[in-house]
Formats: C-alpha cells, sequence, structure tokens
C-alpha cells in the first residue's frame, strides 16, 4: 500500500501518502475492496444472523411518571422473550427511549406501533411510562442483521502497510453495548504494537504481525458474551461453540445468583464491563457463591472446558439432598 486516496465533499481528490493505513471505517469497505482489487482471499467470517431492529425515539415525560428513575432496562429473556427495551434520561424531562427487537428487520410503522411494540416486553414499566410520553422527534430505526467476525488474525498475510481495527473487524449485536469498549481496548493495542514495532527492522510488518497475534484476545470475551445470549434462541443461526448447552445453563445459575447476591453482582457487571477476565467468573469463590443460591453441591468431574481465552474446569451440578 502506498497511502489512501480522499475524496472531499465537492469531489476534489488528492493523495496521501503512508506507510501504514489503518482502516477504523467500522463496516470495514476500504479493506474488502483492497482484498478485492488484490485478488486476495477475503479472510474466513463468522457469522451469526440476530436480525435486530433497533429502534430510538427522544420524548417528554412528566415528572410523575419516571418516579426518580435513574434509568429503566428490560431485559429479554431467552428463548422465550427476544426484544429489550431502554429508557435513559437526558436533560429537562426528556428521555431516550429504545426497543430492539430480535428476528424482524421491518420497520415500526408510527407512534402508536411503537408504543404498543413495549407492551410484548417482560415487564410493562416502559410500556406504561411511555402512555404519558409525548415523541419530539420521529423514530430513529436501524437494522442489524448479523454480528460478524472477520478473522483477519488468521488470514495468511494482510496487504502490506494496512490494518484494520475495531467494528472493521468485529461488529457485536449492539444490545450488548460491547462494540466501543472492545474498539477502545483494540486502540490501547494497537498503541503498544506501534511501542513494540518501532525498533524492529521492518516496523510496518512487525505491527500488522504483533497486532493482529493479539488481537483475538482483545475481542474473545465479549464475542462469546454476546453471541451466546443470541444463541440461546434456536432459531439463531450460527455456529454453536463447543459445550454451548453447559455454559448456557452455567450463564443462567449466574444470572439467578447475581439478583440476590452482591459479590455475584459485582463480579457479573466487571466481567461484562470488560474490566475483570471471563475466567472470573469460574473462580472457586464465585463458583461457590452461584452453587449457594442454586441450591446445589457440586464434583470437579467434568473435563476441561474453554471458552473464549480463558480456561476453566466445568463442575457438574447435583441436586443438594
Ligand atoms: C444502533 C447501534 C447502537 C449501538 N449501541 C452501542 C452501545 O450502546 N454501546 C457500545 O459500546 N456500542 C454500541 N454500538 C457499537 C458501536 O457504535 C461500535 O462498535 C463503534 O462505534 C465502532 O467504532 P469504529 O471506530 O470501529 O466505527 P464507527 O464508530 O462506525 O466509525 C467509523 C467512521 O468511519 C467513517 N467512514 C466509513 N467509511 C469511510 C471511508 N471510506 N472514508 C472515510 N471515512 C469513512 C464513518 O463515517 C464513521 O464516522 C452500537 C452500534 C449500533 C449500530
Amino acid at each position: 500500500m502506498q497511502g489512501v486516496r480522499l475524496v472531499n465533499q465537492i469531489g476534489v481528490s488528492s493523495f496521501i501518502d503512508a506507510d501504514l493505513v489503518v482502516d477504523a471505517s467500522g463496516r470495514g469497505a476500504p479493506t474488502a475492496a483492497l482484498f478485492e482489487a488484490l485478488k486476495l482471499q477475503p479472510p474466513e467470517t463468522t457469522t451469526i444472523h440476530i436480525n435486530l431492529c433497533y429502534t430510538s425515539a427522544v420524548i417528554e415525560l412528566p415528572e410523575q411518571a419516571t418516579k426518580n428513575w435513574k434509568l429503566v432496562l428490560t431485559l429479554n429473556d431467552p428463548p422465550r422473550i427476544g426484544d429489550r427495551g431502554v429508557l435513559v434520561p437526558m436533560e429537562h424531562n426528556r428521555w431516550m427511549v429504545t426497543i430492539c427487537q430480535r428476528g424482524r428487520l421491518e420497520r415500526i410503522d408510527g407512534w402508536d406501533s411503537y408504543v404498543s411494540a413495549f407492551g410484548e416486553l417482560i415487564t410493562p414499566t416502559i410500556h406504561d411510562a411511555l402512555r404519558q410520553a409525548k415523541p419530539i422527534e420521529d423514530l430513529r430505526q436501524f437494522a442489524f442483521p448479523t454480528s460478524s467476525w472477520r478473522h483477519f488474525e488468521r488470514s495468511p498475510r494482510l496487504p502490506r502497510g494496512l490494518l484494520p481495527i475495531a467494528d472493521a473487524i468485529c461488529r457485536f449485536n449492539p444490545i450488548h453495548g460491547q462494540g466501543m469498549s472492545s474498539a477502545a481496548l483494540q486502540a490501547r493495542l494497537l498503541r503498544d504494537a506501534l511501542a513494540d514495532a518501532i525498533t524492529e527492522s521492518d516496523p510496518v510488518a512487525a505491527l500488522q504481525q504483533g497486532f493482529m497475534a493479539e488481537v483475538a484476545s482483545v475481542l474473545e470475551t465479549p464475542w462469546a458474551m454476546s453471541t451466546s445470549r443470541d444463541l440461546m434462541f434456536p432459531d439463531t443461526h450460527g455456529p454453536r461453540p463447543e459445550h454451548f448447552q453447559a455454559n448456557v445453563e452455567f450463564e443462567l445459575a449466574m444470572f439467578r445468583a447475581a439478583v440476590i447476591d452482591p459479590v455475584v453482582h459485582k463480579a457479573a457487571m466487571d466481567v461484562n464491563q470488560l474490566l475483570q477476565p471471563r475466567s472470573l467468573l469460574r473462580s472457586p469463590h464465585i463458583m461457590e457463591r452461584i452453587e449457594e443460591t442454586n441450591g446445589v453441591r457440586t464434583g470437579w468431574s467434568h473435563p476441561e472446558v474453554m471458552t473464549g481465552s480463558s480456561t476453566f474446569r466445568l463442575r457438574t451440578t447435583v441436586p443438594r439432598g
């Protein structure tokens, strides 16, 4: 690669020489176009078909409707209920409300249909509030058919001087809120890989190799966490990892414990926010609390199971008594 061609808003084009071009374009179209132009094999891609419709509105709510809420998050309930809702405060009694509908890509047709969609969620809190709401702008809708991970790290080689990053490599289902944290972790990885490569005889090649050698370890945890929840719906098309069902059962037991045990709750939140590795949830002091809440005792008889970058031993659960 020699650089990038820029075309400005009035169609004037210019060329910038560059030894390294980082493709942070979200969809990664420039990288895909370059692969095609050079007749390179596109990267292996893992695709999870989520067919998500994400619809938001800014509304005004009277103070008495919100009862001093900090925010409202109504989760889905796999595999039964696929939709979830969020209500978050803005300023001047304004709120942003979003519904994420799984398994449909059609747009919602108008405010009344929007409000009634919230009636399908697992609890009626947001639906009840919306009946007192006034929309102050049109609905904003976004269709998100697939989560996808382009495995550039498995490609034999990248075009020299090109480095895709963040969503250009891996796009997560937005409802799990992992995309920006993952992009930030990759930016940090890029900084470290640059620092390491600078003293090498071929810093550009060293950077590409250094970044790609580590990027999977940054992506595996958020990818595993977000896709496992999507794959709990039997009609979600996509490859299920090894030991998927056992991991789902563990996750459900962990959620039951997190609702009543603040220590498990904090661990689950820290892992979810990518502040701690996923293996924390399998550490003995957390496992014991999860087992206690779920009324089971366990043995260590199950073989080792891998998820993401962390290795753990899966305990088989045996009902008490
Ligand atoms: C509806 C929705 C809701 C989301 N909600 C959340 C959330 O709550 N929390 C969370 O963490 N993540 C969320 N995400 C994901 C998050 O937005 C992305 O993971 C993150 O923005 C990725 O950053 P990025 O820099 O890779 O790409 P982007 O933020 O998409 O930035 C890419 C930029 O490159 C520009 N660009 C594209 N092509 C070219 C080109 N050829 N030349 C020049 N510029 C170009 C684009 O215009 C854009 O400005 C959501 C995503 C969606 C779609």
